[in-house]
């Protein structure tokens, strides 16, 4: 297995500068010896942690046919994704993958399990938790946020017009799942893919 590199290297920075909760300066400070540095505010003592955020999609079919959608915003304008979208704080990653299917896609989504959690690359902020789902109403459009609203068979998916890693990784998963072989080149590398194939 290869050897996963301590998180440390992946903080980046993200050019906060001021405290959020009384304005005094960040100041980076090693809080715990095996943990990064931590931004923390030198007036009131607060702690900025820098957080993944997490995101919810769902990978939806109609007759086994993928709902997709073409995105209208950047990055990856005119690029497929299954709708997915950041989730709120005090949300559950279920509600918010049900809440975007409608918003984005105008159909309603019964969950029926998880493919998986995706980051990716290595150090990305975005934490992405996707469901497998299927439409049991609506109608499919496209709404906020897309251009064009999609089905596709599983064998006649736009591997090359996908929009991120992650979601050519868990379309791939998707397409394993229903005992197909997605193209070689169509999935990235996962270095943290303890359970991919
Ligand atoms: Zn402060």
């Amino acid at each position: 297995m290869t050897a996963v590199p301590h998180h440390t290297s992946y903080q980046g920075d993200p050019g906060y500068r001021y405290c959020p909760r009384c304005g005094g300066a960040l100041v980076g400070k090693k809080l715990k010896e095996a943990e990064p540095d931590r931004l923390c505010c030198d007036q009131c003592g607060f702690v900025f942690y820098l957080d993944p955020k997490l995101a919810a999609g769902v990978v939806a079919t109609v007759d086994d046919h993928l709902v997709l959608l073409r995105r209208a915003i950047e990055p990856a304008y005119g690029a497929w994704v299954f709708p997915g979208g950041f989730v709120d704080r005090g949300e559950h990653p279920e509600e918010a993958a049900v809440r975007e299917a409608f918003e984005e896609a105008n159909v309603r989504v019964r969950l029926d399990g998880m493919l998986g959690i995706y980051s990716h690359p290595p150090g990305s902020h975005v934490v992405l938790v996707v469901y497998h789902g299927v439409v049991v109403g609506g109608e499919l459009a496209a709404m906020d946020e897309s251009l064009e609203a999609g089905l596709f068979p599983p064998t006649e998916l736009p591997w090359d017009e996908l929009a991120f890693a992650t979601t050519r990784q868990a379309v791939s998963d998707y397409v394993r799942r229903v005992g197909l072989e997605p193209p070689s080149d169509a999935v990235p590398m996962k270095p943290w893919g303890l359970f991919s194939p």
